[in-house]
């Protein structure tokens, strides 16, 4: 018996995807790429932009032929569109060879489905309409991406940013406790993995919807970098609204907590951020960004921008493009601003043509390739914790926290630690040497 789980969007439903694989592998399912060999087609899709919804309807549509091939196969739609107002009925009209659809509050319960499916033939459509709290012990098959393991803190979003889908879909914000949190923690240090990145749409704000006020991020933190072992914890994603001195001070502090912070700021300009409805302003910004540099000053900073954000002047786009140079991140996520139907911003007025969008993201960019190349050689000279990943033509391959790859010239153990320092920055590429 096999089965093939597809996987549109972000982290989270990557996570949730290992779920949903850990529950048909303890039914004796095992994994295929093959979609002619496959008893069990999954689809956990996303919809944070109408575009991507249309690709996935598309993508369901071509499951037609393998069905009608095998009418045994069973076919199961589930993830953030299938959440979404009025898409499982869409689903189902569109595609009524669809056998089972539910939504992001119930995937624990995919597992049942499938036994129901098999034993009875009916088709099973089940979308909760709200979030009723959180589920633990189901199943996870882990893919162990260079021996990083996601682990959920948090669920759900209360911030209504204008131009996202996500509290309507994923519901308001869920906290699971910090015991099973360590428990998890505890469990894949033991299996031998390096990274653990804690996963929440917004991470800051863990343990809010909770009444113990010690339970927060910042505690949480100390106690997971408190664990024995050789690991590092990671996490995404922050909301700058939230992010406390307290959360910095402890990164600064513990050693096994690593210095990468992707703190999306969207928009530098303060009337976009009001009508994005992002709670902060670019002068508040701006101080975190200060107090993270104050405290860890080998941080690294990351952010995501939208572009062309409905009413975005030339004057917002260059708020945008000055911010980026006074912070001189060390990595730039761009997208241009894409409409999302059931969202404030997608009934906004003065939506910006695509080619302006198109002119402004690649101006963006070109600016963080320049900092980027910049930043890279400015790094020769400076020391770094990295894991070693492999042997390559251009020496041992390592990777630091933040992803970036770096060559060293000695031979490694693979999956290890080791603190290097940056000798040369030449065809892109940056080499190292091994220090204690
Ligand atoms: S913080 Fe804003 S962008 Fe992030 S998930 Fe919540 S509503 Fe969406």
């Amino acid at each position: 018996m096999k089965y093939i789980i597809k996987t549109f969007g972000c982290q989270m439903n990557v996570h949730e995807s290992e779920k949903l694989s850990g529950m048909l592998e303890s039914l004796g399912y095992t994994n295929t790429d093959n979609y002619n060999d496959s008893d069990v087609i999954v689809f956990n899709t996303c919809c944070i932009r109408d575009g991507v919804e249309q690709k996935i309807l598309g993508n369901i549509g071509a499951l037609k032929k393998l069905k009608k091939k095998n009418p045994n196969l069973i076919i199961a739609i589930c993830g953030c569109m299938s959440q979404a107002d009025g898409r499982a009925d869409l689903i189902l009209k569109k595609f009524p060879f669809v056998d089972i659809i539910f939504g992001t509050h119930n995937i624990h319960k995919f597992k049942e489905y499938v036994q129901q499916k098999l034993s009875t033939n009916s088709k099973i459509i089940d979308v909760w309409e709200k979030e009723e709290g959180i589920f633990e012990d189901v199943e996870i098959k882990r893919d162990n991406f260079f021996s990083n393991a996601w682990v959920n803190i948090n669920f759900g979003c209360n911030n209504f940013c204008t131009y996202c889908i996500v509290p309507y879909v994923r519901g308001r914000e869920r906290s699971r406790l910090p015991q099973d949190i360590i428990n998890e923690c505890k469990q894949l240090i033991a299996e031998g993995y390096k990274y653990i990145t804690l996963l929440g749409q917004n991470v800051n704000s863990y343990g809010n919807d909770l009444d113990d006020p010690n339970i927060n991020f910042a505690n949480l933190l100390k106690d997971c970098a408190s664990l024995d072992g050789d690991f590092r914890i990671k996490f995404m994603t922050s909301h700058p609204k939230d992010l406390s001195e307290d959360v910095v001070k402890t990164i600064a502090t513990y050693p096994k907590l690593s210095k990468v912070i992707h703190l999306p700021i969207q928009s530098g300009s303060n009337d976009i951020l009001k009508s994005m409805n992002r709670k902060y302003t670019r002068e508040h910004y701006l101080e975190l960004i200060s107090m993270i540099r104050k405290h860890i000053p080998n941080a690294y900073i990351s952010t995501d921008i939208i572009v062309g954000f409905p009413g975005e002047t030339e004057k917002d786009f260059l708020d945008t493009y000055s911010l980026i140079e006074e912070v001189r991140y060390d990595g730039v996520f761009a997208f241009m601003y894409s409409r999302r139907s059931g969202t404030v911003a997608d009934k906004m007025e003065n939506q910006i043509d695509e080619e302006v969008k198109k002119d402004r993201i690649h101006k963006l960019l070109e600016l963080s390739k320049r900092i980027t190349k910049e930043k890279n050689k400015e790094s020769i000279g400076s020391n770094m914790n990295v894991i070693a990943i492999e042997n390559t033509s251009d020496g041992y391959k390592v990777m630091s926290d933040s992803g970036k790859t770096i060559f060293v010239d000695d031979s490694l153990e693979p999956n290890k630690f080791y603190n290097i320092q940056i000798t040369k920055f030449a065809c892109n590429k940056l080499f190292a040497k091994l220090v204690n």
